[in-house]
């Protein structure tokens, strides 16, 4: 069984991001990036299966600019046998990204999709979604736990109030959580063997894939500004304020 692993290069989750001047959207010039984490989660599920002997290929897939090659290379660095960019210089929409992955899952024909839940910078949580539809596959979200089991996946999902645990047949697409896996760190012998791995870079034409944009985004603004608090010397003040804000609402 093949399995697909989507990752996406967003700005890294440590960096602090600003509009920009003009309110068109957010500064990411010279700004380190990275794998999506939840995609790392994606991949470390996906390289485990195989070493579990339960897959036979995992492919990492990504669309974006030449620079994803760089988050290919850190998937095929944890283990990942191939990858793939679909390569394009605009934005990557979710709908978008779901037809150049279902245009790849026709070409390559993995059983199994694994993708993030969601991309930290447009924080979506659609593209697994609408793949599955388009693919008329499966699908299970938020998954935090998974075993595999003829024919089938069981799934543990995080759902309010608990967990949910669910069967979902193959051919199937996953959205995973933050407790599925650890992600391993790969070492350096793990980097240099991945810069050998094949590596395909393909245009969304070829792939019969139409990428524009469908959504406008009208204005980009910074979230207001928090006051400082007011530090008080009792109780009995609090309850006064309360009091106060209370009969004011
Ligand atoms: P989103 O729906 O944008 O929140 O993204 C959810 C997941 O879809 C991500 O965690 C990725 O696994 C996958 N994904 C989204 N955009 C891309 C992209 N440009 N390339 C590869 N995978 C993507």
């Amino acid at each position: 069984m093949k399995i697909f692993a989507a990752v996406k290069r967003v700005v890294d989750f440590n960096v602090s991001v600003r509009v920009k001047a003009d309110g068109t959207g957010v500064d990411t010039a010279n700004l380190k990036m990275s794998m999506n984490p939840f995609d790392e989660i994606a991949v470390e599920a996906a390289v485990k299966l195989k070493e579990d002997g339960k897959a036979s290929e995992v492919i990492a897939v990504s669309v974006g600019p030449d620079k994803a090659q760089d988050t290919l290379r850190t998937a095929l660095a944890m283990g990942a046998d191939r990858a793939i960019l679909v390569q394009t210089d605009g934005e990557t929409e979710p709908l978008a990204v779901a037809k150049a992955l279902k245009a790849l899952v026709d070409r390559e024909g993995p059983e199994l999709v694994f993708v993030g839940k969601q991309a930290i910078d447009d924080d979506c949580n659609q593209t697994g979604q609408m793949l599955a539809s388009l693919l008329d596959w499966a699908q299970g979200t938020f998954v935090s736990g998974l075993e595999l089991d003829g024919g089938g996946a069981a799934i543990t999902r995080e759902v309010d109030g608990g967990l949910e645990r669910a069967k979902v047949r193959l051919p199937a697409v996953l959205t995973v959580d933050l407790r599925l896996n650890q992600p391993r760190y790969p070492g350096l012998p793990a980097i240099m063997k991945a810069k050998k791995k094949p590596l395909d870079v393909v245009t969304a034409d070829s792939l019969g894939v139409d990428l524009s944009p469908r959504l406008a985004t009208l204005k980009v603004v910074e979230p207001p500004k928090r006051h400082a608090g007011v530090k008080l010397s009792s109780a009995a003040e609090l309850a006064a304020k309360l009091k106060d804000l209370v009969e004011a609402a």
